[in-house]
């Protein structure tokens, strides 16, 4: 009978930090169990305390970017009014032409607390006005808490006409802008074409002579003119070869090796006698052992 060790599996609570057989019953009687029960409820707890607080941290990291993005705003705008670099001056002129101040810029990048009231002021055929909410459609002759009156209004129109005014004549520039460009570039193909003229014309007068010392200056045609090439026949040219005159020797006569063919020879039988095995002798002390010699 042989004895032999078989490990029994086992099996690792992460909870518990320990180990128990890897059967049905213990397992069962171990998550039952209260200590289990326990360590399972703390791990829970600690899982979502530690969520809650990576959660507030990524909250306040949020925060501190936005406040650090504004303060870096503030001082950004700070170095444009105080004309520090290109950039600035350039945006100090790019506002000064479109007529918008800084201020409109701040307000731009801030984010609009308050939107414009979606009422304006109408006035009916019967001169009575009433109110109508451009996102709703809906209309009332009770005046809501904000509206837009027709003064203001009509303070709105005004104020739309002049910046519709202004940009059409920032575009009038700009065309008048790309216009010129455009002129000042077919100028410039004009000048360049009239100085290659000049270039090629200029090309046949000989160089000026500028120095006696030197090599003397180069014809213009130092290996004569270009002659077209043309294609004539090819005489046959006589080498002068020896003539042969002997015969050519006979082709070599090629040998066919010789095939050998072997007789077959049958074994009809091993002969009358009884075959007989010859039996291998054990313990032979002659064999595998060193023989004497007369030298000893
Ligand atoms: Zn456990």
């Amino acid at each position: 009978m042989t004895e032999y060790w078989k490990s029994q599996a086992r099996k690792y609570c992460e909870f518990c930090k320990c180990w128990f057989a890897d059967n049905k019953v213990s397992i069962s009687f171990h998550e039952n169990g209260k200590r289990h029960k326990e360590n399972v409820q703390k791990h829970i707890s600690q899982l979502s305390k530690k969520s809650a607080k990576e959660f507030k941290q990524k909250e306040k990291i949020d925060d501190d970017i936005k406040k650090m993005e504004a303060a870096a705003m503030a001082a950004y705008l700070k170095d444009v009014k105080n004309n520090a670099d290109l950039t600035s001056q350039c945006i100090n002129e790019i506002l000064s032409q479109s007529g918008s101040s800084e201020a409109t810029v701040v307000v731009a990048n801030m984010p609009t607390s308050k939107a414009p009231p979606s009422w304006e002021e109408v006035k009916s055929e019967d001169g009575s006005s009433y109110y109508w909410n451009t996102l709703t459609n809906e209309t009332t002759w009770d005046a809501p808490d904000e509206y837009i009156s027709i003064a203001e209004q009509e303070k709105n129109k005004l104020k739309e006409e002049s910046q519709e005014k202004k940009k059409q004549k920032i575009k009038k520039q700009q065309q008048k802008q790309a216009q010129k460009d455009v002129h000042m570039e077919v100028n410039a193909h004009i000048a360049r074409e009239k100085m290659r003229e000049l270039a090629v014309k200029k090309d046949p007068e000989p160089p000026k002579k500028f120095f006696d010392y030197g090599p003397a200056p180069r014809a213009s045609k130092p290996y004569g003119s270009w002659t077209p090439v043309v294609n004539q026949p090819v005489e046959n040219v006589d080498l002068q070869l020896p003539k042969i005159e002997k015969e050519l020797p006979p082709p070599p006569v090629v040998m066919q090796p010789e095939i050998i063919q072997f007789k077959e020879k049958r074994v009809e039988s091993l002969g009358d006698e009884p075959v007989e095995f010859k039996k291998r002798k054990f313990n032979n002390p002659k064999r595998n052992m060193r023989q004497k010699t007369d030298d000893e």
